[in-house]
């Protein structure tokens, strides 16, 4: 059988894409070396609980078009990321607002928490010199201190005096009660995981799983006429202009046989001393209910650790740098040559994408390539 495409990648571009092909009359065949579909948004039901395996996944987008595309796929629920601040036992919210200030001064108006942020702001005179200077420039010392250096440290491996300023470009205040992370119109997590909107996105595609594409190029090649890559752009072509970085994380997972750890899916463990920066407590996601509304008696939490990215480790975010930038040009300027074969995704394009944003390239390509 020969078909119109092969789709490299079970993830959200690549199951988005075989979808439409389909739809619009094409034969596809996707694959992925992984055990199972989903990629990184993949969600393993354990304890009747869906684990994010790749990551903390929040679904959040202002884009209306592509709300209304994934919502056939998947029923959202109500979920709003609303982080917690753990800085030695005291816990803060997230992002900084109104109770975050009252917890830390104990003001209770605007104006108190303006005057005590500018206060603060009036230590930095002249031009920040590194990321703690800048930090403290744009909202004094104390937040700094307590809920920015020792994460952010964490995340980099380094200093933040020895960070430069250019990392942090703004830091939104917000002077009311709100502690709604994102803040975007549209905002939750699918009912049932992920991987079951994967599975409706994927229904009636063959797919076959435990196939490395780079493995067997040339017998699956043969298969198709056309190719959608969406795994690592520089492994495509067997790193020969060198190896595209990333950034890592470690996941610890474990299960506890009690109902309810920390009260939230997500503590950011703002410290120094503490080694994880995080812990994503899972059940949160859906309220702490099982597929029937029913109360889960135990939970699964999640310990997130920063760590160097070495080559063969998983990878996660794209470093942004000018090296890592000049590299993925070269690839990219092999990448438009190959005629018979579409790079997308975060991986096949080098950038971090949120998934709304990968859903709305997706598409575009699907509009370029079938004229939706
Ligand atoms: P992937 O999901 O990585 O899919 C690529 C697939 O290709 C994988 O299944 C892989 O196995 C397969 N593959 C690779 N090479 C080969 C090969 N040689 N042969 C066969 N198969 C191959 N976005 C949000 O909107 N909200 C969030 O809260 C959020 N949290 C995130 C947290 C973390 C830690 C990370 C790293 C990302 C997060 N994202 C979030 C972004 C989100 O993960 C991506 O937008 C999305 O997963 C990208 O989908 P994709 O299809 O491009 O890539």
């Amino acid at each position: 059988m020969k078909y119109d495409y092969l789709v490299v990648g079970s993830g959200l571009y690549g199951a988005i894409f075989a979808h439409e092909a389909k739809v619009h009359g094409k034969t596809v065949l996707v694959v992925d070396k992984r055990p199972n579909i989903a990629g990184n948004i993949y969600t393993e039901n354990i304890e009747g609980i869906n684990v994010h395996k790749y990551g903390a996944h929040i679904f959040h987008t202002n884009d209306k078009k592509v709300w209304k595309y994934i919502t056939q796929f998947a029923e959202f629920n109500r979920f709003t990321n609303s982080p917690v601040a753990n800085y030695k036992g005291e816990l803060y919210s997230l992002p900084f607002n109104m109770y975050t200030f009252n917890k830390m001064w104990g003001v209770v108006t605007p104006e108190e928490a303006v005057a005590k942020i500018e206060e603060q702001r009036s230590e930095i005179t002249g031009e920040p010199k590194n990321l703690e200077e800048q930090a403290i420039s744009l909202v004094g010392r104390d937040i700094y201190e307590k809920l920015i250096k020792g994460y952010t440290e964490k995340q980099w491996g380094r200093d933040c005096k020895e960070l430069p300023a250019f990392i942090i470009k703004r830091l939104p205040v917000r002077l009311t009660f709100d502690n709604n992370y994102f803040n975007a119109l549209y905002q939750g997590i699918p009912v049932g995981g992920y991987t079951k909107m994967i599975e409706r996105l994927l229904e009636d595609i063959e797919v076959r799983l435990d196939t490395d594409y780079l493995e067997q190029k040339a017998e699956l090649d043969a298969l198709a006429d056309k190719v959608v890559y969406t795994g690592p752009i520089d492994a495509y072509f067997d790193y020969k202009l060198g190896t595209l970085e990333y950034r890592s994380v470690r996941f610890e997972n474990e299960l506890l046989d009690k109902p309810n750890f920390q009260g939230n899916a997500a503590v950011n463990y703002t410290d120094r001393e503490t080694p994880w920066t995080r812990i994503i407590e899972h059940k949160w996601f859906e309220f702490g209910k099982d597929e029937n509304g029913n109360d889960l008696p135990k939970t699964i939490i999640s310990r997130e650790y920063s760590s160097e990215w070495k080559p063969g480790d998983e990878p996660y975010y794209p470093v942004n740098d000018e090296k890592n930038g000049a590299l993925y040009a070269a690839y990219r300027k092999l990448a438009d040559a190959e005629e018979k074969v579409i790079f997308g995704g975060r991986l096949g394009e080098y950038k971090y994408y949120d998934m709304d944003q990968v859903i709305a390239a997706v598409l575009e390509k699907c509009e370029n390539v079938f004229g939706l």
